[in-house]
């Protein structure tokens, strides 16, 4: 008997269709998911013209398992992000490092037919993770790619008496000055225009700077060097204007999901010792470890609700597309 449900699919020609689809019965390591859920993220949008299922912030209900799951069960609230599947057996993944498993199988690329704007889904056990209690779903579906990317190279490279520069005030953005702020750091932002000024600080930022017509970033009054600098906006972002803001041995972490070259100055780079970065994701001891922070520490997603329907994917995809969430949409079957 097999499971029957309502997805919202990518189309060659761009536009979001609605199908419905019959999942086959559930493998041994497979967990059926009652969506309720979902976040909408920048790369929802380069799977649009894909025909597969779009949505990997999902949050759901347990509705069945496989013979050998154990570590959910039905009733269970979950949630999963890009991965569903990793090997367990490579390098990356011995070393607990799974978010680099070559062999992994994750949204865009395998399980089509899995994606989280949908009434449900069936995933993987070894990739769903249990929300914690004291968190609404509405908080937690952005959590599980947006606010894992940002929460990843904060733990992995931030000390507490860093000063981090977070660029862009999005998705992204707003997760990330919480928990830089959460985490007792002292958070520089940098925006576009100052419309944001205030919904930074209330955030956690000490430091807001707008940064539109500014040639010269020297000029902007920034007050003491910054060490980590996080990019967290979409446009295109010119680093060089960022290097007088820097302390030697700072990193920057280009964080959004972008085409096309990064480049910086040779030269200046070298002689500052300064650290360019990629990082995607989270592991999943990582992905965890986010949840938990954010419960309790209180971190909350700043959304803008859209029903589960045609009309609310769509909506919610061409809101995104022209750059005016704020700052995470959130869809929701409820
Ligand atoms: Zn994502
Ligand atoms: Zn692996």
């Amino acid at each position: 008997m097999g499971l029957e449900c309502i997805q919202f699919c990518g189309s060659p020609g761009g536009e979001v269709v609605q199908k419905t689809f019959v999942h086959p019965e559930l493998a041994v390591d497979e967990v059926a998911v009652k969506v309720t859920h979902s976040g909408l993220c920048g790369t929802d949008l380069h799977y649009v013209t894909t025909d597969m299922v779009l949505g990997h912030e999902a949050i759901g209900v347990v509705h069945s398992i496989g013979s050998d799951v154990s570590s959910v069960k039905v009733g269970d609230r979950v949630g999963w992000g890009y991965p569903n599947w990793t090997c367990g057996k490579c390098e990356w993944c011995l070393r607990g490092e799974d978010n680099y498993c070559p062999n992994w199988k994750i949204y865009g690329m395998a399980d089509l037919e899995q994606g989280s704007l949908s009434s449900l889904s069936v995933r993987k056990e070894q990739w769903l993770f249990k929300i914690p209690e004291s968190m609404s779903s509405e908080d937690a579906a952005p959590l599980m790619c947006g606010g894992s990317t940002v929460w990843t190279p904060l733990v992995n490279h931030v000390k507490p008496y860093h000063r981090v520069g977070i660029v862009g005030i999005g998705g992204l953005g707003h997760l990330a000055i919480q928990f830089a702020a959460k985490m007792g750091v002292e958070v520089v932002v940098f925006s576009a225009t100052e419309s944001k000024r205030d919904e930074a600080l209330r955030l956690g930022a000490k430091e807001f700077y707008a940064t539109k017509d500014v040639d010269d970033y020297s000029t902007l009054g920034v007050i003491k060097q910054i060490d980590r600098l996080m990019i967290c906006t979409s446009s295109k972002v010119n680093l060089a204007s960022f290097y007088p803001l820097l302390n030697p041995q700072a990193m920057i972490f280009p964080l959004t999901a972008s085409d096309g070259e990064l480049t910086v100055p040779y030269f200046a780079t070298i002689r500052n010792g300064l650290s360019i970065s990629g990082t995607v994701i989270a592991t999943r001891f990582m992905q965890k470890k986010a949840l938990e922070f954010a419960a309790r520490n209180s971190v909350h997603v700043i959304a803008e609700k859209f029903p589960m329907t045609l009309d609310g994917v769509r909506a919610a995809m061409a809101r995104l597309k022209e750059g005016k969430m704020r700052y995470r949409a959130v869809l929701s079957w409820e």
